[in-house]
């Protein structure tokens, strides 16, 4: 196939993939058909199941040498889609509106390119399930899998909408803010509404605990110490006049650049929480958890040095990336690893807004790119 024809096949097969999408840990359709594409193109082993519906796919070189991993994401998002695109989504609630859809294919098209291999070492595309809750990437360093693909580099990227198509965005150290969700349930006592004393209300705890929660942000994203804490839900009792409330529950998102920052919030909210509630009983329980990405100061070298070789625009992040990525569990494991932030355009509606939808035009770019990288820790592949 001539490129233009690999770029049109994997476009067609990128839309095919729009249409179906998968929320985290029900990828099931959508691995299937990562491996049967993948096995088309001729990956030396393949593993399945990693991590929940993930895969992984091995390319050897002729000798021994470093283990390059990429990575992409399986999972759409629970979103209703809204769009007039012919392959809009056909699973209603469901939306591939972060872009994993073209972050699926750009890895593909670098197995096309495989076909020619590296003169050393591996290379693993890994399709890793679940990265919207933070629980994919986790669960595939925890797999028994894991050992036999473990990488000494590993590369990923996102498209970022608002910034210029297919400008390459580096960060060496802090790229993705850790994250969590806090949410807190309270019990009092109900009581009829003429004698609450005779009860006890979670209302003014939580009532302190919206106000002393909110205010344990601190800092902008240009501040290593940066902190924010984000009430997301409140809830008390039950519509009524009649009753003074037994139950409630709040909900806060906690945001750090650093893992060591977070502890630190963490352990601030739970001593507000602890001043608060008085006797209430109350529970604490956390979810969507993702560490922080830090970015390996030699992978993010080679990737700006891969784009340079191409000609591409680079741009030299100042500041983090508030949303948080899963992907930083892989670097804390030991690989040198770098999240390339990659322009999806500068009118393009933002990643997990309803009409969102990945600019094709960045998928020779990436494949490029990746493919590069590759070449530069494995050595040129020779036609
Ligand atoms: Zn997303
Ligand atoms: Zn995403």
């Amino acid at each position: 196939m001539t490129d233009q024809a690999q770029i049109a096949h994997l476009t067609d097969l990128r839309h095919a993939l729009h249409t179906r999408p998968e929320i985290s840990g029900e990828e099931r359709e959508t691995a299937q058909r990562i491996v049967a594409e993948i096995q088309a193109l001729g990956a030396d082993r393949i593993w399945r199941g990693i991590g929940g519906h993930g895969v992984a796919a091995e390319f050897r070189g002729a000798g021994p040498g470093p283990t390059v991993l990429l990575r992409c994401e399986l999972d759409g998002l629970p979103i209703r889609e809204l769009s007039d695109l012919p392959y809009k989504s056909l699973i209603d609630g469901r939306g591939h509106l972060c872009g994993h859809d073209g972050h699926m294919v750009t890895l593909l098209g670098v197995a096309m390119r495989l076909a020619i291999r590296p003169p050393r070492g591996r290379v693993i595309l890994l399709f890793q399930p679940a990265e919207e809750t933070g629980a994919g990437a986790k669960a595939v360093v925890e797999d028994a899998i894991w050992p036999e693909i473990r990488p000494d580099f590993a590369f990923a990227y996102h498209n970022v909408p608002g910034r210029p198509l297919g400008e390459i965005g580096l960060r060496p150290g802090p790229g993705n803010c850790a994250s969590r969700g806090m949410q807190i349930r309270f019990e009092g006592k109900s009581a009829h509404a003429a004698a609450p004393q005779d009860g006890l209300s979670p209302g003014p705890a939580m009532a302190a605990l919206m106000t002393a929660l909110p205010a344990l942000g601190e800092g902008t994203l240009a501040d290593p110490d940066f902190a924010l804490s984000t009430l997301t839900h409140a809830h008390l009792g039950e519509p009524t006049f009649g009753i003074a409330p037994a139950e409630g529950e709040l909900r806060v998102t906690l945001r750090t650049m650093t893992n060591a920052r977070m502890e630190a919030l963490i352990a601030a909210a739970e001593a507000e929480l602890a001043r608060a509630k008085g006797d209430l009983h109350t529970e604490v329980h956390w979810h969507d958890i993702f560490h922080a990405v830090t970015n390996d100061v030699e992978a993010t070298a080679i990737a700006r040095d891969a784009a340079r070789s191409l000609g591409q625009v680079i741009s030299e992040m100042e500041t983090p990336m508030s949303w948080s990525e899963d992907f930083g569990r892989i670097g804390e494991d030991g690989a040198k690893a770098a999240m390339l932030y990659v322009g999806a355009g500068e009118t393009r509606p933002k990643l997990h807004n309803p009409d969102y939808d990945f600019p094709d035009g960045l998928l020779p770019i990436m494949i490029d790119l990746f493919c590069a990288i590759v070449d530069h820790i494995l050595g040129p592949r020779v036609p």
